[in-house]
């Protein structure tokens, strides 16, 4: 029988759910970017990816493509030494990201993109790094085009600004005690992370055929930044203020307005990080890469 301490243990537990779950694009973000590259990857990445996500659940990458959150349930170690992998913040203000300063040790989401990238592309590595290091890249590669994984305020990449969101969306099964007469007690982390996407209302084949049929590659056009992680961070940070991201006023309550109004620039931002996450694959793994 629950007795109050254990009430309030449960409810701890719930809060530290609510924190948790909004470290990443949510799990369709995240499987959209896997879906999209894998429908890209040209025949040897494909082999390739097949043979080293063999033994998986889910041998794709959209099944691997939230592991990275995952292990904050699955191996509380290995979140706790990976947990700075998944964003980068600009300490200085603006979006002038200096790396000795903000990425020290490669502990932030540019760094780590790199470093795994040198692993998974060593063939040398035990295969069991090199499919980690997979499963990292279509991780890493989400957060860095997710906007809030690459900001410069102080709330914890919007985690800290909180806001009531009047919606029909149901929220994930972590978060229902927060959602009160169609109001979701939510953040804007969380709005952009699982909100604008889950506003779609589709399921993840069905949203990747819609968003596969746009043209491919997405705009803007390729260019040499489809390889620099770190500038890829720049754009998330600089489209923060460019688009009005932060709701006018600092106002902390919406409606659907705000998800329909950005659900473009979100879904683009996933198309750009699948895109460049093929073309990553396919250089490292596939035949425009090195035998
Ligand atoms: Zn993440």
């Amino acid at each position: 029988m629950a007795n109050h301490r254990n009430l309030r243990l449960i409810a701890a537990l719930l809060c530290l759910g609510a924190i948790s779950t909004a470290a990443a694009w949510g799990r369709l973000g995240h499987g959209l970017v896997g879906e999209l590259a894998q429908r890209h990857l040209d025949a040897k990445a494909r082999a390739e990816v097949a043979a080293l996500l063999a033994g998986e659940p889910d041998p794709t990458l959209a099944g691997v493509a939230s592991w990275a959150d995952d292990l904050r349930d699955n191996d509380p170690q290995r979140f706790k030494a990976t947990s700075r992998w998944h964003y980068i913040n600009a300490e200085g203000g603006g979006c002038g990201f200096e790396l000795a300063r903000d990425c020290p040790d490669d502990n932030c989401v540019v760094g780590a993109i790199e470093a795994q990238r040198a692993i998974l592309a060593d063939r040398s590595q035990p295969i069991e790094a090199r499919r980690d290091a997979l499963k990292f890249i279509v991780h890493f590669i989400g957060d860095a085009h997710q906007p809030m994984h690459a900001g410069s305020r102080t709330d914890s990449g919007g985690n800290g600004f909180q806001i009531s969101l009047r919606t029909p969306i149901e929220p994930e099964a972590y978060a229902r005690s927060k959602y009160v007469d169609g109001v979701m007690g939510t953040n804007l982390h969380s709005v952009w992370d699982y909100y604008i996407l889950a506003g779609r209302g589709l399921g993840l084949q069905a949203y990747s055929d819609k968003l596969d049929a746009l043209p491919w590659p997405p705009t803007p056009a390729p260019s040499t930044h489809d390889f620099m992680p770190l500038a890829w961070t720049g754009e998330s940070c600089r489209l923060i203020d460019a688009r009005g991201i932060y709701p006018p006023d600092d106002r902390h309550a919406m409606d659907s307005a705000y998800l329909d109004a950005m659900r473009p620039l979100a879904e683009q931002r996933v198309r750009q990080a699948a895109w460049r996450l093929a073309q990553l694959l396919n250089q490292t793994l596939g035949d425009a890469g090195t035998p």
